[in-house]
């Protein structure tokens, strides 16, 4: 039996193919063409499965493309993640192993889009990231603007792809140029990889661009593979564990559509940040060291789990419904919750910025409806009427104490400072056509 990861001759009732063994995907074979693509065979069809050498050795020949004069530019940072990986054929896990001239030779589209440039940033799964990483990409972000390209694609793992557009957001002041970030939830070796959509469409759409300067990610619109949708950095988020349309933008439209078959891109409402000729961006960067937390509230809570954080610079309460957490002495099951308020309190007293989200992810938060709401404002827990998702919020506040005096920072949460915060008026109307 042949194995994934061998080079193999595949036998049908009409032809011969050659080329290596990829996982099977129910009623297909799935072979890698020399040419980079995945071929699905009707295991129907299939008569016999030969192997020709037990390991893939051949190494795929990336010749330098010519620079096209006609075609904007485009550099990609990978930093890892399923876009950038393949099945390890020995444990069956995905491992991101991917050398960026692979990837191009994976995406051939690209190059009728745009001069290609590809470097690797770092190759890790995006749990692992520190904001150290942020400060990198900002770096490299930078040192791409500086050589003069039209835009930079971040191929970037999808758990945590929105706390990085969120970082940069702020990171990067007046950035002249689109950076988009791609992921992808099955990896680029698979049949149903959605790897190929999402970055050619995030190449396509800064090609047709002429406009758009902000940090945005792109993915599937939904679970047909047809379109991706550019979302705002500070305000989408990934909403599922697997399916290809894991992002959706956050209390407001998605910035554009890219449907790459029509070859169109098409804005779903303006107001972006505009390119400029400038040639640097100023970056804010992250402080390393700096501790920010986030407390996901939950019924039959302890003053010492908020007590963990003593010592924190900042502290993010991911709270229920408009903006609760479990304050309130109400009967004699409820004495932890008045130690529970006193916590708070105490770390607000000892230097902590608390601020309130919300777990209901869409809305805002609103402290003034109930009474323990308005308790926890007048001790001083910053957020109200903020929509930022509690990911935006914790990046939003590291970078604030990251770069400005704390009184500084407590004034800035508060107001709108990349497009994270829905305005009033816009963000009413989003709410009546749902
Ligand atoms: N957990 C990994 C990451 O976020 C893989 C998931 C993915 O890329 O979608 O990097």
């Amino acid at each position: 039996m042949a194995k994934p990861g061998e080079r193999v001759k595949i036998k049908t009732d009409k032809e011969e193919i050659e080329g290596v063994l990829m996982p099977e995907e129910k009623e297909f074979v799935v072979i890698k063409l020399d040419t980079g693509y995945n071929m699905g065979i009707d295991k129907q069809r299939v008569k016999a499965i030969h192997t020709i050498s037990k390991k893939e050795e051949k190494k795929a020949e990336f010749p330098k493309e010519k620079q096209k004069k006609d075609l904007p530019t485009i550099t990609i940072l990978h930093t890892g993640g399923t876009i950038a990986s393949k099945v390890d054929y020995e444990t069956g896990g995905v491992i991101a192993r991917f050398e960026p001239e692979e990837i191009l030779a994976m995406f051939p589209e690209l190059k009728d889009i745009a001069n290609i440039k590809s470097r690797l940033v770092s190759n890790m799964f995006s749990e692992n990231m520190r904001f150290g990483h942020y400060n990198i990409l900002a770096k490299e972000i930078d040192k791409e603007k500086k050589a003069g390209v039209d835009g930079v694609i971040i191929t970037h793992g999808t758990d945590t792809m929105h706390y990085t557009s969120a970082a940069l957001s702020f990171m990067l002041k007046d950035l002249p140029m689109p950076v988009i970030l791609a992921g992808a939830q099955r990896s680029s070796d698979r049949g149903s990889s959605d790897a190929a959509l999402n970055l050619i469409s995030a190449a396509f759409f800064i090609a047709a661009n002429k406009k758009f300067a902000e940090v945005a990610v792109c993915m599937h619109e939904n679970t047909e593979d047809k379109t991706c949708v550019i979302l705002p950095g500070t305000k989408c988020r990934k909403m599922h564990s697997s399916r290809r349309d894991a992002f959706q933008a956050i209390n407001v439209l998605p910035w554009a559509r890219v449907d790459y078959d029509k070859k169109q891109a098409n804005y779903l409402r303006t107001g972006f940040r505009k390119t400029t000729a400038k040639k640097k961006t100023q970056i804010m960067p992250m402080k390393e060291d700096l501790k920010v937390g986030i407390i996901y509230c939950c019924p039959n809570m302890y003053a010492e789990q908020f007590k963990a954080f003593s010592g924190y610079a900042g502290l993010v309460i991911d709270g229920t419904g408009l903006g609760h957490a479990p304050v309130s002495e109400t009967d004699k099951l409820t004495k932890e919750n008045a130690k529970i308020m006193k916590e708070i309190q105490n770390l607000i007293k000892k230097g902590t910025t608390v601020v309130m989200t919300t777990q209901t992810i869409f809305g805002a938060v609103d402290m003034n409806v109930y009474a323990p709401g308005r308790q926890l404002i007048d001790i001083g827990v910053l957020g109200n009427y903020c929509d930022m998702t509690p990911e935006t919020a914790y990046i939003k506040l590291s970078w604030l104490l990251s770069n400005y005096p704390k009184e500084k920072a407590k004034e800035m949460f508060g107001q709108n400072l990349v497009g994270e915060i829905s305005e009033r008026l816009e963000y009413e109307k989003e709410f009546i056509k749902q």
